[in-house]
């Protein structure tokens, strides 16, 4: 009989007051087998799986939940690493809610089964006990090569499918550190970095080879790269920062959200003076913005110890950060000034912000988005006392590869033209996917990416 409890089992969580002052992970998900089974026998086993059509990768929920009830866990790990080849990753910052828990039948009457806390439970089993597990070993190599540009999750997964086909794949990634967003964006206490280089491990271990510190654009160029290998996937993401373009953001104390970020993540700024980059907070900060990437600026800025304000132009009810989230960066003390906007940001003699003028709005018809549109309320200016102004208004694609590739067709603000099903761009051999292609979007759906491309590359060079 499956459980009937309304509500998911709870997860281990930080008090918020605690975790306030600290990177650590806010949630520890479930920390016994116990909680998870309780949690997995509120699966219906539905024969039509509508779930799984919730998932842009097709995880096989309902098997993986079954093998967990029934206690075989390396099954479960099993079934789910079949589909998804980051699912501690995935369990941790999917937006399950609008996807497979979205669909699950659960959700109707009550909560839906907690799907991406049970794949973390199964996905960090599985890492824990790696040493018991069929070791991952590099496929018969099948003499092709391929080049992979960037290493966040489309790049790591189309680089790990096409290595268990027996391709020898290379990754060129940017930084000093592989792993894209998951490394230099999302924050410690969301997505602990050790996890994130325990799964580039298991891509690794299949044979894929990783150079850092390769800009590509720059050392080599993607024709270039063609010469060499038989085919190219890009990877790259959608790294470059938008601004608002108002008055005041070159003052000191205005960070882009990338930047602030790469600061406290990849250069563990939060440890400064033990590790090498500062970042200055200041005693008051304002984020502008309403997605994950201001609730973590925002999350951020509080660990360290300003008073932080979350400026969005919209109300909640459209706020594309995860629900989650929102409530996490509530309980955690992040006050939000909603239906406003900056106008200006105000300097001091020094050149150093002091403050914001910002605008009160009002919601208006739907734009082109289905949200409803800010309007400024004429009339209501007014300021708020800040030092520092960190800037979350969404990322676009970097355009170094699209001005070095000949014949690479791009939309008008970046993003590379290629095949949703295939990720095929206009160019022979060359494909691509994830927020290179789309802006940008979600790990999953940059997962999915990289999984379609794969499969059409090795169907071309098998040809
Ligand atoms: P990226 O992860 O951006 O990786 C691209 C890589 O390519 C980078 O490492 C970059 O250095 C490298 N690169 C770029 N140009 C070159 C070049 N010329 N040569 C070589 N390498 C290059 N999604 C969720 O699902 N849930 C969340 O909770 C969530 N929170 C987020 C929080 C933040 C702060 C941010 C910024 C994003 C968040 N996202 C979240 C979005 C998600 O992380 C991205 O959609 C996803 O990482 C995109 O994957 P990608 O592989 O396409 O690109
Ligand atoms: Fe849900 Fe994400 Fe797991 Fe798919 S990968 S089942 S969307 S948590
Ligand atoms: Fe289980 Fe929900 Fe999927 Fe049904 S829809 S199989 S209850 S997870």
């Amino acid at each position: 009989m499956p459980n009937m409890q309304m509500t998911k089992t709870p997860a281990v969580e930080q008090d918020p007051i605690v975790r306030s002052c600290n990177f650590n992970e806010v949630s520890s998900g479930y920390t016994t087998f116990e909680m998870a089974k309780g949690e997995a026998e509120r699966c219906l086993q539905c024969k039509n799986m509508p779930c799984v059509s919730g998932c842009p990768v097709n995880v096989r929920i309902p098997e993986f939940i079954k093998a967990l009830k029934e206690g075989d866990l390396a099954k479960s790990h099993e079934i789910l690493k079949s589909t998804s080849n980051l699912p501690a990753i995935c369990g941790r910052v999917c937006p399950q809610e609008t996807q497979c828990e979205q669909k699950c039948v659960r959700g109707i009457k009550g909560e839906p089964v907690g799907i991406g806390r049970l794949e973390r439970f199964v996905a960090d089993w599985g890492m824990a006990h790696a040493d018991e597990l069929p070791a991952v070993k590099p496929a018969e190599p099948n003499g092709k090569k391929v080049a992979v540009v960037g290493s966040g999750p489309a790049g790591l997964t189309c680089a790990g499918d096409l290595a268990k086909l027996g391709y020898k794949v290379t990754i060129f990634e940017a930084l000093h550190t592989p792993g894209g967003v998951l490394v230099y964006g999302i924050p410690e206490f969301r997505l602990p970095k050790a996890l994130v280089r325990t799964e580039i491990a298991t891509v690794e271990a299949l044979g894929v080879e990783i150079i850092t510190n390769s800009v590509i654009g720059r050392m080599e160029t993607v024709d270039e790269l063609l010469e060499e290998f038989d085919a190219v996937f890009i990877g790259s993401g959608a790294g470059l920062p938008n601004f608002q373009r108002i008055p005041g953001e070159n003052l000191n104390g205005v960070y882009s959200a990338n930047e602030f970020l790469t600061r406290i993540n990849l250069m563990k700024a939060y440890k400064f003076p033990e590790a090498d980059t500062p970042v200055r907070v200041g005693k008051r900060a304002a984020v502008v913005g309403g997605g994950n990437v201001a609730m973590d600026a925002a999350r951020c800025a509080k660990r360290l110890g300003a008073d932080v304000t979350v400026v969005y132009r919209r109300s909640e009810k459209e706020m594309p950060a995860r629900v989650e989230e929102i409530e996490h960066a509530k309980e955690e003390g992040i006050k939000f000034h909603l239906l406003c906007n900056p106008l200006e940001v105000l300097g001091d003699e020094n050149g150093f912000v002091k403050g914001l003028k910002c605008i009160e709005m009002e919601l208006g018809e739907p734009d082109a988005s289905g949200r409803r549109r800010p309007v400024p309320k004429a009339g209501s200016e007014f300021e708020i006392l800040v030092d520092t102004f960190i800037v979350a208004i969404g990322n676009s694609p970097n355009p170094l590869i699209k001005n070095t590739t000949k014949g690479l067709d791009t939309q008008k603000w970046g993003g590379i033209i290629a095949d949703e099903e295939t990720g095929k761009t206009s160019k022979a051999r060359v494909y691509a996917g994830g927020d290179a292609v789309t802006g940008a979007a979600t790990v999953i759906l940059a997962m999915g990416a990289g999984k379609k491309a794969a499969a059409a590359i090795h169907e071309e060079l098998s040809k």
